[in-house]
């Protein structure tokens, strides 16, 4: 049916979990969704941080629920989905945003860096879509959101672990699109460019990080709210014939290559 009003952005109704919303993109995220009219699980390893974000929630007016989560482990994700699903309802988006970064020059990259990052970021990424879409098919609906990066796209010096994992997301994105599109599930992925939160909090309080931000084509970092029309499209029904597709958010970053 047509319409020309915004009421498709709406997320009245709707359950939303969010991975790695203690912090960050994800608490910030989690907070957009309830004000489109989310009820939220809020999950991530940090209890304490969570409950801090639910009573933000609440506070809006919508449900929330913390859930302790780790993303490593296959039956603390299991545990998660049963235990928001029992206590709030099927789950209709979520937000696979949980990640970390261990940054090294590539030749001293150790074992332990590499295997981290791939498994929190690809890995884990991976293991929450799969648990999640498993339920969302059989009941012939969900919109599922990968955060990845913009270093998915290009390059940069000692992230090899995180590039990798963050390019793989776009893969597994891709992938599960095809698989899972005619059973009414959407798969998107967001590449944000840079945001200040604490995975980089150090380095762009730094002076090197002051000066490295002054290079960027944008010359400053995205502010947390212009993710919000980014995962709003993809997460409602605005966004009902997109999917497997990458929403780049950088500011232009990746235009300026070499
Ligand atoms: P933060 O460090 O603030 O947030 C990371 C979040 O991930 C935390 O809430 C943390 O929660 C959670 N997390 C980490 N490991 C696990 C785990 N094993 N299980 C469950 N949760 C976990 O960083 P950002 O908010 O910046 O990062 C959010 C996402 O955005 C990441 O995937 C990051 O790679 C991506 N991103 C960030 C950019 C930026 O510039 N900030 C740019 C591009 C992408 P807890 O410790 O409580 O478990």
């Amino acid at each position: 049916m047509e319409s020309n009003d915004n009421s498709r952005f709406s997320l009245a109704g709707k359950r939303a979990l969010v991975t790695g919303a203690s912090s960050g993109i994800g608490r910030h995220l989690a907070l957009t969704l309830a004000s489109a009219g989310a009820d939220i699980v809020l999950a991530a390893r940090r209890r304490d941080r969570l409950e801090e974000v639910r009573r933000d929630i609440e506070a809006m007016g919508r449900k929330a629920l913390s859930i302790e989560l780790d993303v490593t482990d296959r039956a603390s994700v299991e545990r998660c989905f049963e235990t928001a699903e029992s206590d709030l309802g099927p789950i209709e988006i979520v937000i696979n945003n949980a990640g970390v970064a261990d940054t090294a020059p590539f030749l001293e990259m150790s074992e332990e860096a590499w295997s981290n990052v791939v498994e929190t970021n690809l890995t884990g990424v991976w293991r929450v879509a799969q648990v999640a879409a498993r339920r969302m098919a059989g009941r012939g609906k969900g919109s599922i959101i990968n955060i990845s990066s913009a270093l998915a796209l290009a390059v940069q010096r000692n992230q090899a672990n995180y590039a990798s994992a963050k390019a793989g997301v776009l893969q597994l994105t891709r992938a599960m699109a095809l698989e899972l599109g005619r059973s009414g599930v959407r798969v998107n992925a967001i590449a944000p460019g840079y945001f200040q939160t604490e995975i980089n909090a150090d380095f762009f309080d730094s002076q090197q990080g002051q000066g490295y931000v002054e290079k960027l084509f944008p010359r400053r970092l995205g502010t947390l709210d212009e993710l919000d029309g980014p995962i709003l499209l993809l997460a409602s029904d605005a966004g009902s014939f997109i999917t497997g597709s990458v929403l780049a958010v950088e500011g232009g970053a990746l235009l300026k290559g070499f």
